[in-house]
């Protein structure tokens, strides 16, 4: 048995993963078990979570107990998803999983030794264990996905808003660094719906979207707000910053190519921009964010307005 190794992972939030009951320095159970006595361990043990990276965890971990293994790395590029456990090494088994028709990813162990046709006999069998399991956390985690996000844009929804929101606040209260806000709503956007009709409005709301998200470092941090407008986090940005990144917006919209029916389509948005004051509440950020915007539109739209 390997003493156990490192946790050296990507995608994992540390502060989550002790909330999990992870943690880095967890010694494994040294009782030795027999192939069979493992796998009704891992029935049990991976039922009680529906968070992947509990279970990829519990499963490297129970693994161990008869398998020594440097690392375990699960990819699924469709949902976007790589994760890795352990710490890399040269040689590596690897496995696509499948369950019903449905790809759940790659799953690929490393270690230092070659692994025996013995080891990956047992490998197999212990795999079949998980695929329940990691099917049922992809499905949770693509349900959960779906209740965060806006699915004509593809954007953050009002939910996923307030959270993300009163995160960042709290964030940028506790590491005292700045964090900047951005209010934005196309202008004239109804008389595009009363002239072209609902669908191309919709098209040119999920053109919009895609540009700001291509604009930005972040794209988990646009979120619709309500119709035709989004709302934009930006941590560690200060005001200057932000305002730079507002006017950047502002033009990528500018120059954006619609066109309905070979004739151009005019777009622009206006933008209301403000940085967190010391002490302030999430709502009032977001209250002078939304009256910066209400000023660019009343002083002529296609314009960012700082709020004061
Ligand atoms: P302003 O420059 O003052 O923002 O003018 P505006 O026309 O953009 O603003 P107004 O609030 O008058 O109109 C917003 C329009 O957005 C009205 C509503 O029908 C439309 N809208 C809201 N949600 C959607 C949507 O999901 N799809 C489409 N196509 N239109 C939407
Ligand atoms: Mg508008
Ligand atoms: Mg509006």
């Amino acid at each position: 048995m390997l003493p156990p190794s490192k946790s050296n992972t990507i995608d994992f939030d540390a502060a989550k993963l002790q909330r999990l009951g992870f943690s880095a320095k967890r010694t494994p159970n040294l009782h030795p078990l027999s192939l069979n006595q493992l796998r009704q361990q891992l029935n049990l043990q991976l039922q009680t979570s529906l968070e992947l990276e509990r279970i990829l965890d519990v499963f490297f971990q129970e693994v161990q107990r008869i398998i020594p293994l440097g690392a375990l790395a699960y990819q699924q590029p469709a949902s976007d998803l790589r994760l890795e456990l352990g710490e890399r090494a040269t040689h590596s088994a690897s496995y696509h999983l499948n369950h019903d028709g449905d790809y759940l990813g790659e799953l690929i162990f490393r270690r230092n030794q070659r692994f025996t046709d013995d080891e990956l006999g047992q490998l197999e069998s212990l795999l079949v264990c998980l695929l329940f399991p990691l099917r049922n956390a992809l499905l949770y985690r693509s349900a959960l996905q779906s209740a965060l996000r806006d699915p004509l844009t593809g954007t953050g929804n009002r939910i996923a808003m307030d959270q993300a929101l009163q995160r960042e606040v709290d964030l940028a209260r506790r590491n005292l660094q700045p964090l900047s806000l951005l209010m934005l709503d196309i202008d004239h956007f109804k008389r595009i719906n009363d002239s072209h009709g609902h669908g191309v409005g919709d098209d040119v709301l999920k053109a919009v979207a895609a540009t700001l998200k291509g604009q930005l470092r972040n794209v988990d941090m646009v979120f619709r707000f309500g119709g035709e407008e989004f709302l934009i986090l930006l941590s560690n940005t200060n005001r200057e910053a932000a305002g730079m990144i507002g006017e950047r917006l502002r033009h990528s919209v500018l120059n954006l190519q619609c066109a309905v029916q070979d004739q151009p389509l005019e777009l622009s948005i206006s933008l209301g921009c403000a940085t967190l004051l010391p002490g302030e509440s999430a709502d009032s950020l977001l209250r002078r964010a939304d009256n910066a915007l209400y000023v660019a539109k009343r002083e002529g739209r296609n314009r960012l307005t700082m709020a004061g």
